[in-house]
């Protein structure tokens, strides 16, 4: 079966009926950079940035930031999106912890872009080495667990003050870096339009998308069967946040497991979802649903399929696209 896929590596995510589909790698290591580079991935959709600052007492220096950035974004010959520090709830790490007891509730807490604004300087040392390295390849900024438009504008800001302290210091970085947001956070979806007009691009993140909208801890094995992607709920948020990108003409990826499962490929497609990101392992098998696809028969297989609002229904007409 791999060898089989093989043969796709060099070929593009063109779907039967033409339509070209970008697959992005999700990476996290320093090394994995060279791993995309060799899948076939057309580009880093994901680049998980806590690893730098895990199992470790100290934070680490922009320097530091800057040379693995750096070293990460010469590696990557396409468009690398870099997530902004998403740390707290299932991403514990020794040196970003706030002081005092762990919350009851911490995904619901002060996680990800929370953490970022109660403490700028953390963010700041942190946007400043991404924009340098934006100088030695195509950067893209996005920022994780965006709630509303004000927490948006705030990191946009800091990001803005970082850009001109770089200037003053005449450091060389891209000036055009674009800003978007994670939709992974229910309101941010429902809000999506009014996001739109202000992120250049979105990334759906269904990780934690699903656990917000079910209301299930992703790491609770206790309720974990009740952990689905195909709840009637997700795909209308999904499908809502890609029309909402495509209204306001911005790119809408998804970056969560959902777009690396074959599963989910063919609804996804029928969905609109055309920037998928996944682990690099997963690009061939992906690839090879896509250019088996005619995408504008599964967006008419689609259409009606999420308003019949009941769940067999969906999943019976998700069964009859997976037919060959
Ligand atoms: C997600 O939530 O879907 C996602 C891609 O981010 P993470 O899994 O790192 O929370
Ligand atoms: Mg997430």
């Amino acid at each position: 079966h791999r060898a089989g896929l093989v043969r796709l590596k060099g070929r593009d995510a063109v779907s039967r009926d033409g339509v070209p589909i970008r697959l992005l790698a999700n990476i996290e290591l320093p090394e994995d950079a060279r791993v995309a580079e060799e899948s076939g991935a057309q580009g880093v959709g994901l680049y998980r940035t806590e690893f730098l600052y895990m199992n470790r007492k100290e934070l680490p220096s922009e320097e530091e930031q800057y040379d693995a950035y750096a070293r990460i974004v010469s590696a990557v010959s396409g468009t690398i999106t870099i997530r902004t520090l998403d740390l707290g709830a299932d991403k514990q790490v020794d040196s970003g912890r706030s002081h005092g007891p762990l919350p009851t509730n911490p995904a619901l807490g002060l996680r990800a872009i929370r953490l970022c604004l109660k403490e700028p300087e953390l963010f700041r040392i942190q946007v400043r080495a991404l924009l340098r390295a934006s100088a030695h390849g195509r950067v893209q900024i996005m920022l994780p667990m965006i709630s509303n438009l004000q927490e948006f504008r705030q990191a946009a800001t800091l990001i803005e003050t970082a850009r001109a302290e770089l200037r003053a210091e005449g450091r060389p970085f891209a000036e055009n870096v674009p800003i978007g947001a994670m939709i992974e956070v229910p309101a941010a979806a429902i809000a999506a339009p009014m996001l739109a007009r202000h992120a250049r691009f979105f990334s759906i993140g269904t990780n934690d998308l699903i656990q917000y909208t079910l209301a299930i801890d992703r790491v609770d094995d206790e309720v974990n069967y009740l952990y689905d992607p195909l709840h009637p709920a997700v795909l209308h948020l999904i499908r809502h946040t890609i029309e909402s990108g495509r209204g306001a003409g911005i790119p809408v990826a998804m970056c969560g497991e959902m777009a690396g499962d074959p599963r989910f490929t063919r609804l996804l497609l029928g969905l609109g979802l055309t920037d998928f990101s996944m682990h690099p392992n997963s690009i061939l098998e992906i690839k090879q649903i896509v250019v088996e696809s005619d995408i504008a028969r599964l967006r008419a297989a689609m259409t009606g399929a999420l308003d019949s609002g009941d769940p067999q229904t969906l999943r019976d007409r998700i069964a009859e696209l997976d037919a060959p």
